[in-house]
């Protein structure tokens, strides 16, 4: 069932047995009520009557009287007149009465009535006839009758102010029960406003509680947590999603976990691979570094031997020869930087120095080595301070980059001018430029471009990332603008020392 059927249900059901009994005993004492205010009336009116009778009775006495002693006819006339009326209030009386008692009194008096009336018809027949002696007798026997006659009217009178009170005394009891009605009402109500308060906790509040813990513990990565919610509503159907929600992200947790562990093998081992190339790439620079050294020398001794000779075929492949072990130098160079970047170990040694001087020092000797034409536009700068051989390595190597990826003889243009924070350096070349999706790697370590087909762009692809972390390390910035096929301008900004401090 639902939670609103839950509700709406026993509050409809309660509120309609409620207002029924309210309503059904309310009805009855005002039923109750409308008979005892027609009783009361009913008998007001006897008592009137009866009152009225009284009056009669006595009225037709004192005519006894009266014609007993002056025998005029009048008094006769009005005893006949009251005789009639009294007649009448009896039948008037009659239908009024509705108890077996009150109709026996009724009658007891009428009886009497009839009794009284006979003897009075003996008196005035005595008195007519002359006879004193048995008017006296006549008279005497009216009186006892006519006491009777009283004591019966008497009787019904009492039996009427009796009957009265009690109509009073019901009617004041029957407003008390209303009263204790309404209070019992009211008290039913409240107790019912409890117990449905008791009942909403059960069907809503305790199961929403055992719910939001139940989530709570979810949150928190408990997913072994059971819950039991017996109702078949829309809490309980909420109750068994998040169980199987639940089961599900455990399952998904477990799979989870289990490939978190696969990816730090993975990682564990790859640093491992990582450490033993740099560590291969450490002693492998180290070791080579010796014996190019003295090749290089040896080769130069050489040169300079067939040189002083005058043997000109040797000097020439003694020359080429030296070129390749410079190459070779410059390689293990890179390779010996990029350990010491590795491992923290790249110092500067900064100084203040002529930028421009510097530039045009190390174009002038790149320039020597190509047909590129080479220009340098430079704007006067103040003396910077930084580690001059480093800043030049930067150049020379964006130089020989742009030499190395463009066209020969066509035009390489660096140039340097200062900006608000600091000296800004490019190098702008019209070579085969980089793909735009490329051109963020171009700085990560042994990342190539253009991979070598036929070797006619070697390297190693350490060059730019050497340069990025030595313009880094004096707080710079390196980046490159460029279009494929049209060209490319790497550029960077090293800070003037009143920024660095
Ligand atoms: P490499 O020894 O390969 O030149 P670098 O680190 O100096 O290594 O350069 C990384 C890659 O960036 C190069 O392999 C090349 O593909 C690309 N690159 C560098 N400079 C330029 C340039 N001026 N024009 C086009 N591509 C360039």
């Amino acid at each position: 069932m639902s939670i609103r059927n839950k509700i709406l249900l026993p509050l409809i059901g309660l509120l309609t047995v409620l207002l029924a009994v309210f309503i059904y005993r309310i009805v009855v004492l005002n039923v109750h009520i409308g008979n005892i205010e027609k009783k009361i009336v009913t008998t007001q009116k006897i008592n009137d009557l009866t009152n009225r009778m009284g009056l009669i009775r006595q009225d037709t006495r004192q005519s006894v009287i009266a014609y007993y002693a002056l025998r005029e006819d009048r008094y006769l006339m009005n005893i006949e007149r009251n005789h009639v009326e009294l007649l009448a209030l009896i039948e008037d009386i009659r239908p009024l009465m509705d108890s077996e008692r009150g109709r026996q009194l009724l009658n007891n008096f009428e009886n009497s009535y009839i009794e009284v009336r006979a003897e009075r018809e003996k008196v005035v027949e005595t008195l007519r006839s002359g006879n004193t002696a048995s008017n006296t007798k006549a008279f005497k026997s009216w009186e006892v009758k006519a006491e009777n006659n009283y004591a019966a009217l008497l009787d019904l009178a009492s039996y009427n102010l009796h009957s009265l009170e009690r109509n009073n005394l019901e009617y004041i009891d029957l407003v008390y029960s209303i009263l204790v009605t309404w209070l019992i009402m009211l008290g039913v109500t409240l107790l019912l406003i409890v117990g449905f308060y008791f009942y909403l906790q059960r069907i809503i509040i305790d199961p929403i509680q055992e719910l939001s813990v139940f989530a709570l513990k979810i949150s928190k990565g408990n997913f072994d947590t059971k819950i039991r919610l017996q109702s078949n509503d829309e809490i309980g159907t909420l109750g068994n999603n998040l169980a199987d929600m639940s089961a599900n992200l455990k399952k998904y947790y477990e799979s989870l976990q289990k490939d978190v562990e696969k990816k730090d093998e993975e990682l564990r081992i790859n640093k491992a691979l990582e450490t033993q190339k740099d560590e291969f790439i450490s002693i492998a620079s180290h070791e080579l570094k010796t014996p190019i050294t003295s090749l290089k020398a040896y080769t130069q001794l050489l040169r300079s031997l067939h040189k002083r000779k005058g043997d000109e075929s040797y000097e020439t492949f003694l020359l080429k020869m030296e070129e390749q072990v410079n190459r070779l130098t410059d390689l293990i160079a890179d390779l010996l930087d990029v350990t010491k970047i590795q491992s923290g170990k790249l110092m500067l040694r900064p100084e203040n120095f002529d930028l421009c001087e510097l530039i045009n020092e190390v174009t002038a000797e790149i320039q020597h080595t190509t047909n590129h034409k080479i220009i340098a536009k430079l704007t006067k700068i103040k003396p910077i301070y930084a580690d001059r051989n480093r800043i030049r390595q930067v150049i020379a190597n964006l130089l020989t980059n742009a030499i190395k990826y463009s066209p020969e003889t066509s035009l390489i243009v660096v140039s340097a001018k200062p900006g608000r924070h600091g000296v800004s350096i490019s190098v702008k070349d019209e070579g085969i430029g980089i793909p735009e999706e490329k051109k963020d790697h171009v700085f990560e370590r042994f990342y190539r471009v253009h991979e070598d087909k036929g070797n006619t762009y070697p390297g190693l692809g350490l060059g730019l990332y050497i340069s990025k972390e030595i313009v880094t390390r004096h707080r710079g910035k390196i980046w490159v603008e460029s279009k494929e096929h049209q060209g490319s301008t790497f550029s960077f900004i090293l800070p003037y020392k009143e920024e660095i401090s």
